[in-house]
């Protein structure tokens, strides 16, 4: 009997996504409860062909060289930050993710932060749950409009892009940040591309769309918050950290912005008794960008095709770093 080239899991997925799909090769699962190749892994890696990881796994070079058969890296997911990608590039290791799948959940959910900072909706809830819900209070509870505010996207990639699209009804002003120009989306979302700066001291509400690079670690600090208007109103659903966690404390701590929105934060999880969560003017949603049950299927879809094509030595139809395919 021919052996099953061996895949390594870092996380139990559930079996109906993934049917027999897996069956043509020896899976070892890694614990569910712990992050990265853990010590039952790391056994296995001199003879892994395939990786199938999330994005809270870190896979470093260190790892890498440790898999001498590896011929993928297969993350579910479509930030691949947590990868050491020229790592795996320079000994021809396809690194596979999941664009586009996500976008719309992700843009869905970044409208969703965005309503419930601006209404003030964690507050609300609380409050009436705690029977502080009196008499209908002219003054209470009061939020921010979203009509004729202006909004500032940075990073108007796949997501940023489905979330000017989905403010176009909310009648506000959009400008966005782009380290390209895209002339024909300023025409087609009716927005302009403007500097940093001018985004920063000119918007009410503030979305960050941006990949996880060495240009975007801290894109968002100290200096940024200082330019923003104390009536803004920040939201990150791209990676936590692209803005400086102490800088933002502290922004949010002197009332130098008005309020944070954020799925994704530096470190991650956010442990029970960091700082954040002491922050009224905080809404913390646990990286939940694209879990929607249809969106996870899928995601775990692709992760699989792009393990499968790597396995087979084929081009993974969602692949990071093609420039494998024609450096040897
Ligand atoms: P994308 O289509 O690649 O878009 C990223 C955009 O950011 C591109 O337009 C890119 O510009 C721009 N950009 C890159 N560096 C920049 C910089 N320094 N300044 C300004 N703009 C810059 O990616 P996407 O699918 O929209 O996803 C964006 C990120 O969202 C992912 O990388 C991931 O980290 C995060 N995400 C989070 C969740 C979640 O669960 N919260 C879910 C999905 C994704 P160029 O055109 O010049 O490259």
């Amino acid at each position: 009997m021919v052996d099953k080239p061996l895949v390594l899991m870092t996380h139990d997925l559930p079996a109906d996504w993934i049917g027999n799909s897996l069956d043509e090769y020896q899976i070892i699962l890694g614990d569910n409860t712990q992050r990265g190749i853990d010590n039952k892994l790391k056994r296995y890696l001199p003879e892994a062909s395939g990786i199938i990881c999330l994005l809270d796994d870190p896979i470093s070079s260190e790892i890498i060289n440790q898999a001498p058969l590896l011929k993928v890296v297969s993350n579910m997911a479509v930030g691949t930050d947590n990868i050491n990608v020229k790592s795996c590039t320079s000994l021809g290791i396809p690194v596979g993710h999941t664009p586009g799948v996500l976008t719309d959940g992700t843009a869905d959910l970044t409208i969703a932060l965005l309503l419930s900072v601006s209404r003030r909706l964690a507050a609300a809830n609380q409050d009436a749950r705690d029977g502080k819900w009196l008499s209908w209070e002219p003054t209470g509870w009061l939020g921010r409009d979203l009509k004729d505010a202006t909004v500032g996207i940075i990073g108007l990639g796949k997501i940023g892009s489905a979330v000017a699209e989905r403010l176009k009804p909310f009648g506000c002003k959009l400008i966005f940040n782009n380290r390209s120009p895209l002339p024909d989306q300023e025409t087609n979302l009716n927005a302009r591309q403007v500097d940093l700066d001018e985004l920063l001291t000119t918007s009410n509400f503030i979305c960050l769309h941006v990949p996880l690079t060495q240009e975007t670690i801290g894109l968002i600090g100290k200096e940024e918050f200082e330019k923003m208007k104390p009536t803004t109103i920040m939201i990150n659903t791209a990676r936590g950290p692209v803005v400086t966690t102490d800088a933002l404390i502290e922004a949010l701590q002197n009332n130098q912005i008005l309020a944070a929105g954020l799925d994704v934060t530096d470190p991650e999880p956010l442990p029970p008794d960091h700082p954040l969560y002491q922050l009224p003017n905080c809404f913390i949603t646990p990286h939940i960008g694209s879990a929607t049950a249809n969106t996870r299927r899928v995601m775990a879809g692709i992760a699989i095709r792009n393990l499968k094509a790597g396995i087979q030595g084929k081009p993974l139809p969602y692949c990071v770093n093609p420039e494998v395919y024609n450096i040897f």
